[in-house]
């Protein structure tokens, strides 16, 4: 076993000092942009790069170096996916303490664009499990940093900064002990009032493993518990015929072995995979075994991406659309308001409700806008809607409500800021500080240009 960990070690070190000397040597030659090139991902906003940039090949860090039981932590490699990770660490009867829905999400994907789970409520977001990092800035050069050394300055500012200020190449996460199986309770609520004060008492009562919600319509509402059990009366299956999310209307109680409890949410994409007409009994059969998965879904919907004039033959079948893909974390205590204005200006159903605080209070991490001591519900919602309104009329209605009610909305996706109010909300001066320190000749691109449609 530490032969296999020291060999691991050996063969990042190499792989490292591969990258970084290629990164040198198209220093000198070159002033292009800098992107990566990876085998995933799940970012769902057009693309900003220049059809110059130079694409840095890091789909070999992609191992789990180690795993340490004892002290609860594993060392991975940033472009290791969760799938990867999770089979690993299982294998020691532990799981990275917030584990992202999708198998395909990577490490460094979850860390620079603020990743989030069920557990969310007990141990923040992905970001807050991350102990240590190596980070490639754009010079080619390989920092190390965490809370204590001299690169903390980055260590708090690279989460939510989607490798603008460098890459992350290993990563030490925080792990948890997990059993077995996953016995879920489901709670059933027929109005939103006592559905909101329920998962906030829940949460801040604080003893479970896993919290979420599900939204159906606004007489329709789970809360569904999840906690590690060692022994399981029956299995449920939803990687085939069985749909996951429809079996939260009709039970009270399931269970799942934890690895199918992890990747829940992963065949269907949530609910999404009946774009793909993928709910239909016929087509699952026929089709189930290749289909399901985030992996295939994903594969679709960048291939359309690379193709408008597919999308806009689409976009013709079905009527003008426009899509939102969002998750935007509110305050609990504004949830019912937030959840009133959706219902009745966008009305996407279901929603997934996935509550998530701090953990640490006294630790700040400078561009996740997270007020420590408020329990905040992200509303996930994932569909395209008909419309008769300019591109983005819904999404910024969304953007605008979301800052009203000081909440904040994840980035991955489409954002329509102007400049100035993105800078109101994360902080111009820190990040132009941070961005000079550590990519002075902005090789990477810019944090407002890469994260907004208008870059
Ligand atoms: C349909 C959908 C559902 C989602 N559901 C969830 C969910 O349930 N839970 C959740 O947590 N998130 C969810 N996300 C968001 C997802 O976690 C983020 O988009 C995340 O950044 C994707 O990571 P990735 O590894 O796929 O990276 P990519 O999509 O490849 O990249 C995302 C961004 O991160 C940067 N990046 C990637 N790797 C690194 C690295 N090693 N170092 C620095 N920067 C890097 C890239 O440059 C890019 O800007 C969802 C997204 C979609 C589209």
């Amino acid at each position: 076993m530490e032969t296999t960990v020291q060999e691991n070690q050996k063969q990042y070190q190499e792989k490292k000092d591969r990258l970084a000397k290629g990164l040198q040597s198209l220093q000198q030659s070159d002033h292009h942009k800098i992107r990566l090139e990876k085998n995933t991902s799940n970012l769902f906003r057009p693309k900003t790069r220049g059809s110059k940039d130079k694409a840095l090949n890091v789909k070999d860090f992609n191992s789990v170096i180690s795993v340490d039981k004892e002290n609860l932590s594993a060392e991975v490699e940033g472009m290791t996916t969760y799938e990867q990770l999770v089979n690993e660490t299982l294998k020691y009867s532990c799981l990275p303490t917030v584990v992202p829905e999708l198998k395909t999400i990577t490490v460094g994907g979850a860390l620079s664009g603020c990743g989030i789970e069920s557990s969310s409520f007990r141990y923040g977001l992905v970001h807050e499990t991350i102990q240590d990092l190596d980070i490639l800035l754009s010079n080619g050069s390989v920092v190390n940093c965490n809370p204590s050394n001299e690169h903390r300055e980055l260590f708090y500012a690279f989460p939510n900064t989607f490798g603008t200020l460098g890459y992350a190449l290993k990563v030490t996460v925080k792990l948890i002990p997990a059993k077995p199986f996953v016995k879920l309770t489901h709670l059933h609520f027929t109005d939103p009032k006592s559905f909101f004060s329920s998962i906030e008492s829940l949460c801040l009562e604080g003893s479970q493993n896993y919290i979420e919600g599900v939204i159906f319509d606004q007489n329709d509402m789970v809360i569904t518990i999840g906690e590690f059990v060692d022994e399981a009366p029956w299995v449920s299956n939803y990687r085939y015929r069985e749909i996951y999310y429809r079996s939260l209307q009709k039970r009270e109680t399931d269970y799942l072995t934890t690895l199918d409890y992890i990747w829940r949410w992963d065949p269907d994409w949530f609910w999404c995979s009946d774009v793909f007409f993928m709910q239909n009994p016929l087509m699952r059969m026929l089709f189930g075994k290749w289909m399901l998965g985030s992996e295939q879904y994903g594969k679709i919907m960048h291939f359309l991406n690379r193709h408008p004039q597919l999308r806009s033959t689409l976009d013709n079948l079905y009527g003008k659309q426009e899509s939102i893909i969002q998750d935007t974390s509110i305050p609990v205590h504004q949830s019912e308001k937030f959840y009133e204005f959706f219902r009745e200006d966008i009305g996407i159903k279901p929603i997934w409700i996935c509550p998530t605080k701090a953990y640490s209070k006294n630790k700040h991490y400078d561009f996740c806008p997270m007020d420590p001591s408020t329990l905040y519900l992200d509303f996930g919602f994932w569909k395209s809607i008909p419309t008769s309104h300019e591109e983005g009329y819904y999404n910024r209605m969304i953007e605008k409500m979301t800052t009203h009610l000081g909440g904040f909305k994840s980035l991955y996706s489409s954002s329509y800021y102007t400049e100035e109010e993105f800078w109101s909300l994360y902080n111009h001066q820190k990040y132009e500080q941070i961005k000079n320190q550590y990519d002075p000749q902005h090789r990477l691109r810019g944090l407002y240009e890469k994260c907004t449609t208008k870059g």
